[in-house]
């Protein structure tokens, strides 16, 4: 017999780049996961914003396995039904034409960047320079060394140089900056809704606008990273269509494939032509299986009745999150939009989320966090509300084994 798995086999086979605690979920049931030895979470992590249909929803279920019994990968030397069919209910609901599919965000990024850059070559010559990206401080666009660059966080380039130029970042929601910064130089301007790592930071509308304005004046791209913010996240399909403006590029993941990888950029047909045959491309993008579960995913957010609860529960979930406070006083704001949501820790509480996140494991609930000082709740967009009730009376208790102890050195 072999011996069993446990938190103690990561540590000797794993590369050692996250930090997973000594729970190992097992199985998951709409927004409750069970571990190894059969206690049960209610799951407010939901995968990073990813579980949008929370563990093992039926329409998914019966998307991967109907397909599973079909085809499981072509590549791209031939396309596929699924492929097609979602890339066609994704143009209709958006603002985009087209989509190039890809396999994670940061691939989804890659390629927005990659498009950017090219566009601007083949649009401005490549005598302009038309090559600088502008992004903003605490953003986060993916790990591989083109998005980290573009993501606003150095530790995170940092042991990695040299990276690629042409990249100026600036602070979030600052229109001045902004103003200064964007020239015919800047070939894009690349921004989240809602900075998801960086703390669950909604931008300014008048920001937004402005970002848009200034990159009609300049010949720029808009580049949305829907990739957290996206897949009904907020409260709408796309956070985009909330704030009254329209980005030229617009990635998406996580959700998007509701646990199963799949990315997605979407965008013009002019923009698009830039990406001309052989230009760009990945093997698995489009993949047969991912894009018939993102397409169950898609057709069951595509509902009026669906995006009302998500923001319903947002007003819940808040409303509970006030009242805890009253009791504990441990959160100075408490924001976000739909079901993205963060809790800022008090000023005594500074750096400790990731003890909260273990007191309410030890509870049986799952949080995330966003940074030090920012408790992240992504749950499932379809949570039922005694899921939600419950997970609060957990946090209560959390809350209060934590207080309990005090702070600590972190
Ligand atoms: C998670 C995330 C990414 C990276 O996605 P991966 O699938 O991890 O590559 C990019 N942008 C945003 C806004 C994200 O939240």
């Amino acid at each position: 017999m072999s011996k069993p798995i446990s938190r103690a086999t990561f540590d000797q086979v794993i590369v050692p780049c996250y930090m997973p605690p000594d729970v190992i979920p097992v199985r998951g049931e709409g927004s409750r996961l069970w571990d190894q030895h059969g206690r049960e979470y209610i799951d407010l992590a939901g995968g990073i914003a990813v579980n949008c249909l929370g563990h093992r929803h039926p329409a998914l279920m019966q998307a991967l396995q109907e397909q599973a019994e079909r085809v499981w990968h072509l590549s791209n030397v031939f396309t596929n039904e699924p492929a097609l069919e979602l890339a066609e209910r994704l143009t209709e609901l958006t603002f985009a034409e087209q989509v190039f599919y890809a396999n994670s965000g940061a691939e989804a990024n890659e390629a927005a960047f990659k498009l950017a850059r090219k566009y601007a070559f083949d649009h401005a010559g490549p005598e302009s320079g038309k090559h600088e990206i502008i992004s903003f401080y605490g953003s986060f666009h993916g790990r591989t060394l083109f998005t980290v660059t573009v993501g606003g966080q150095a530790k995170y380039c940092q042991g990695f140089e040299p990276v690629p130029g042409g990249i100026t970042h600036l602070p979030y929601n600052d229109i001045s900056a902004l103003e200064q910064a964007v020239s015919d130089k800047t070939c894009a301007v690349v921004m989240e809704p809602i900075l998801g790592e960086g703390g669950i930071i909604p931008a300014d509308p008048a920001f937004a606008e402005r970002a848009r304005q200034l990159c009609d004046e300049h010949d720029a791209l808009l580049i949305f990273d829907e990739v957290q913010t996206g897949a009904g996240r907020t409260g709408s399909l796309y956070a985009y269509m909330e704030m009254g403006i329209t980005p030229d590029i617009l990635t998406s993941a996580k959700g998007l494939g509701g646990g199963f990888p799949i990315g997605a950029m979407l965008t013009t047909r002019k923009i698009a032509a830039s990406f001309g045959f052989g230009s760009h491309g990945t093997t698995y993008g489009g993949n047969p299986l991912g894009c018939a579960v993102s397409l169950a995913v898609i057709n069951t957010l595509d509902d009026t009745r669906l995006m009302a609860a998500v923001r319903r529960k947002s007003q819940l979930i808040q409303n509970e999150l006030h009242a805890l406070n009253l009791r504990h006083a441990v959160f100075s704001d408490i924001r976000g939009r739909g079901l993205l949501l963060g809790a800022q820790l008090a000023h005594h509480w500074t750096g400790q989320a990731r003890r909260v996140l273990e007191s309410a494991r030890n509870q049986g609930l799952m949080l995330l966090m966003a940074g030090p000082d920012v408790i992240r709740l992504t749950p499932s967009l379809v949570i039922p509300d005694a899921d939600i009730q419950e997970a609060m009376t957990r946090l209560d208790r959390a809350l209060n084994d934590m207080i309990s102890e005090g702070p600590v050195d972190s």
